[in-house]
């Protein structure tokens, strides 16, 4: 259960409420102390979370706890609640013909990504083709050549060439009769006005179904601004967040949910191409609180 597991994440703060015959303000301020805490420290932004413990503490001690519910239970729902809210459901992944074009900085994590999520398509049944058009980070096209050849997915790419969008037209014409087709994109440190205006015509020229933006999980406060600057350019439809293996827990990655409107659509959780998930919002949640 969702919220046994989210109990479990904020036990120490919870046991103060075991017990409790009703909710005492003290006591959910504690909770909510001890949420906050959890919370900055998985990079979670602070405004976020100082809106969000503001509800936490207003609906706990405002509404009525549903029938039969403890106070811990109540609370635990409550806590369940605004986190799905600031988080969204995850994004809704359909199994059909489309174009996907990738945005993120450099090592972001974004080639690999590409190969995990042609991947993940051909394990559904779906014919997969892949158009390498990073062509400014050396070393990405031979990256994704050799992922595709082991993983037998279609690769194209062209060695040297400058023009992106000219590599992105030409490839789409030869993957045509390919079901889902994915487009790596160059990334640089910071979002350049070149590297800009070079999405936009890319966008303009394959026009994607999904444009997923790929963050580093390591990435904190820096991520609304850059998924801004993303989804300004080319409007991100979804988020992946990649290293969720490390250390580092990703809840920088909750403002560029906010700053996009778009879903979390994917985690990677290694370098393998099969260390790759669907997003699932209660394991996200016990991450983020644990
Ligand atoms: P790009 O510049 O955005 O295309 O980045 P790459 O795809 O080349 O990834 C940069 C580095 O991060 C590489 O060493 C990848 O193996 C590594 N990487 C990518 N995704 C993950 C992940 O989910 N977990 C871990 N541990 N490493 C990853």
């Amino acid at each position: 259960m969702v919220m046994d597991k989210l109990g479990d994440s904020l036990q120490g703060a919870l046991r103060k409420l075991i017990g409790a015959g009703r909710i005492d303000e003290n006591i959910v301020n504690e909770v909510v102390k001890d949420i906050q805490r959890a919370l900055l420290t998985s990079d979670v932004n602070v405004k976020m979370v100082m809106e969000m413990s503001k509800r936490i503490k207003e609906r706990s001690l405002k509404e009525a706890p549903a029938k039969g519910s403890d106070p811990r239970e109540h609370v635990v729902k409550i806590v369940y609640e605004e986190m799905v809210a600031i988080m969204g459901q995850g994004a809704n992944i359909e199994l059909k013909p489309q174009t996907i074009m990738m945005v993120g900085l450099q090592g972001s994590g974004k080639t690999t990504s590409v190969a995990k999520l042609a991947r993940f398509f051909q394990k559904k049944g779906l014919k997969v083709a892949v158009i390498g058009a990073d062509n400014f980070r050396p070393g990405a096209y031979q990256q994704l050549k050799t992922l595709s050849e082991k993983l037998n997915i279609f690769f194209y790419g062209e060695e040297n060439e400058k023009d992106a969008v000219g590599i992105v037209n030409r490839g789409m014409k030869e993957i045509e009769k390919y079901d889902v087709k994915i487009i790596d994109t160059a990334g640089r440190h910071a979002l350049e006005a070149d590297l800009i205006a070079e999405m936009e015509a890319i966008n303009e020229a394959a026009k994607p179904d999904q444009k997923f933006l790929v963050l580093d999980a390591a990435i904190g406060q820096l991520a609304g601004q850059q998924a801004k600057a993303f989804n300004d350019a080319v409007g991100v439809t979804g988020i992946i967040i990649t290293k969720l293996d490390g250390t580092a827990k990703g809840g920088g990655a909750l403002s560029a949910v906010s700053e996009t409107g778009a879903p979390i659509a994917f985690i990677g959780t290694g370098e393998t191409p099969d260390a790759f998930e669907k997003f699932d919002t209660d394991r996200f949640i016990s991450r983020l609180l644990g």
